[in-house]
């Protein structure tokens, strides 16, 4: 009699597809709500520690209420479950070994330049399913639901219809799709990063203070980079599709033509704002604690599943 000592393949039961399927759900719906909570969290301790900072920084005059935040908050929650379906597709590849992910060995060039790509990739992405959003025939099915966000909070970051979830989630499965056709296999912390950058670009383009400093589109090495203002400035009257980056909006003439003056209005020089040792002390534990708890909720979410992504 032949022994094996390698696992046997899986078996498609009914059993084990209902395990890995429950399981892969609940870590992405833990993850996704993770990365919002704490990303908005951070954003709105934030804004109230450092009110004074804040308030010289204000973009609008209207303030958000609290009718705002519920829907925000409601249907980001939503949204996580959107995400959590979708990212099934991702399962479904590795699964069928149509999508390639490699968790290990892979290099901090690598993950760099895995990273940069997906970033400018996901930018492009999202300009274009954005600007097709914004058609008549789209709009109000798809994009509406976004837009009743007049005057974004760091709680607007999620605040999607259904439809407009599954398409923001859809870029991930395909990307990856397509980079395993093409022979590559994607590092998973380049994925890990890209997601983490997402909500925290995310949450500062909602966040409706002017965060970045005076100069910044003065400035050709980091004018190409979007403030909030920017996305701000989509929100109260249109232009502004790009995400991450300025130039899509520039090469489509879609950017708002009092872009730079509203954002030198909004912005101020980076001064350090002056508090006592207490209040810095507060802040030091306070950003610990924010930090270890992204960094328990990586860990963990590599540990338990490392292609949830
Ligand atoms: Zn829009
Ligand atoms: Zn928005």
């Amino acid at each position: 009699m032949q022994t094996s000592l390698t696992a046997p393949e899986p078996a498609y039961t009914a059993a084990y597809i209902t395990e890995r399927v429950t399981e892969h759900f609940m870590n992405v719906l833990y993850f996704d709500l993770g990365r919002y909570l704490i990303a908005a969290g951070a954003m709105t301790i934030l804004l109230l520690v450092f009110r004074g900072w804040a308030k010289a920084r204000r973009i609008q005059k209207r303030t958000a209420g609290r009718k705002d935040y519920t829907r925000e908050v409601l249907s980001s929650l939503r949204t996580v479950f959107v995400f959590a379906i979708m990212t099934l597709a991702t399962l479904i590849g590795r699964e069928t070994g149509v999508i390639n992910l490699k968790l290990e060995g892979a290099t901090m060039l690598t993950v760099a330049w895995q990273f940069a790509l997906i970033v400018l990739v996901h930018d492009a992405y999202f300009y274009w399913i954005h600007r097709a959003m914004h058609t008549k025939q789209l709009f109000n099915a798809t994009h509406l639901h976004h837009h009743k966000s007049r005057t974004p909070t760091p709680w607007t970051a999620y605040s999607f219809s259904s439809l407009e979830a599954a398409a923001e989630a859809a870029f991930v499965p395909l990307f990856l799709l397509v980079t395993s056709m093409l022979g590559l296999a994607y590092a998973g912390f380049a994925m890990l990063f890209f997601l983490w950058h997402m909500i925290i670009r995310n949450v500062m383009a909602h966040t409706g203070h002017e965060i970045f400093p005076a100069g910044w589109v003065d400035n050709p090495f980091t004018s190409w980079i979007s403030t909030t203002t920017h996305h701000d400035l989509h929100h109260s009257s249109g232009h502004n599709f790009g995400f991450y980056f300025t130039f899509w909006d520039r090469w489509m003439g879609t950017e708002h033509p009092r872009y730079a003056e509203e954002f030198r209005k909004n912005a101020k020089p980076y001064r350090l704002p002056s508090f006592g040792p207490r209040a810095a002390e507060r802040i030091s534990v306070l950003m610990a604690a924010l930090l270890a708890g992204a960094a328990t909720l990586s860990t963990w979410w590599i540990a338990a599943e490392p292609g949830v992504m």
